[in-house]
């Protein structure tokens, strides 16, 4: 039986896989709760402070940079088509719409686990953009101008950190990135080990006191609920969100 990475096409790694089926079986029943097909994890209550805008400030870098994104597939990737040279024109440069008009939109290579994703520009992804020092994701401000959902365009893996979503045996996990999960999840460990979202010990002191501000850090689950929404529905979101929630000791 084979597991996937929802939202690509990519299947689990063999090796990852059977790190998940122990991570299941460990867990289902006890911390994991069944809703329809959902398999709803406590580790979606993860404390988690996506303060994005900051983050290059206080790590030199962000998730983005250095990096492409996972691969697309079915309406999220047809929404991307639709709308991607539309971006390319309104917000990138005459360099980049040549190389994607002469090179394509997708590479597939070893860094992209030779599934297609998004091209890469001189290191970053071709969607990555500079504004006043801000490193700003291009199909996003796009998304917004047009009154558009971002995550029906960007690639979905992009708006689903720091949640993980596993479809395996008919069933989909909903999870977040923990210590527990960064052995399967296709987050790895990377962000754990060097960013302040998802770790608040990664946090330098000289960090200013409003950049990953200890009161900004919420459950994963609320960061991107809003996504799982926009693909799945206000009502199966209601309905898993109870089964979270009452899960909790009163
Ligand atoms: S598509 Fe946007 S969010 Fe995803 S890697 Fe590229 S710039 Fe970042």
């Amino acid at each position: 039986m084979t597991s996937f990475y929802y939202g690509t096409p990519e299947p689990l790694h063999w090796e990852d896989e059977i790190l998940f089926i122990h991570y299941l079986k460990d867990r289902v029943g006890k911390t994991i709760h069944s809703y329809e097909h959902y398999l709803i994890d406590e580790a979606l209550l993860t404390p988690v402070n996506l303060d994005c805008f900051n983050c290059h400030l206080v790590h030199g870098q962000n998730c983005c940079e250095g990096g492409q994104p996972y691969s697309m597939e079915g309406t999220n990737l047809e929404e991307f088509r639709k709308h991607a040279f539309a971006i390319l024109e309104r917000h990138t440069s005459t360099d980049r719409i040549r190389l994607a008009r002469q090179k394509g939109l997708f590479e597939k290579s070893a860094a992209t686990n030779f599934y297609p994703s998004i091209r890469a520009h001189e290191g970053d992804c071709l969607f990555l953009i500079k504004d006043n020092g801000q490193h700003v994701c291009a199909i996003h401000r796009y998304a917004l101008e047009n009154k558009l959902d971002p995550g029906r365009i960007k690639p979905f893996s992009c708006s689903l950190f720091p949640l993980e979503l596993i479809e395996y045996d008919g069933k989909i996990l909903v999870t977040a990135l923990t210590p527990e999960t960064d052995s399967f999840s296709r987050w790895g460990d990377f962000y754990l080990d060097r960013y302040s979202c998802v770790n608040h010990k990664n946090r330098p002191s000289t960090a200013a006191d409003s950049h990953f501000a200890k009161e900004g850090y919420t459950p994963a689950w609320e960061w991107s609920k809003g996504l799982l929404r926009s693909y799945w529905g206000e009502e199966t979101v209601q309905e898993m969100e109870k089964v979270l929630y009452s899960k909790l000791p009163h």
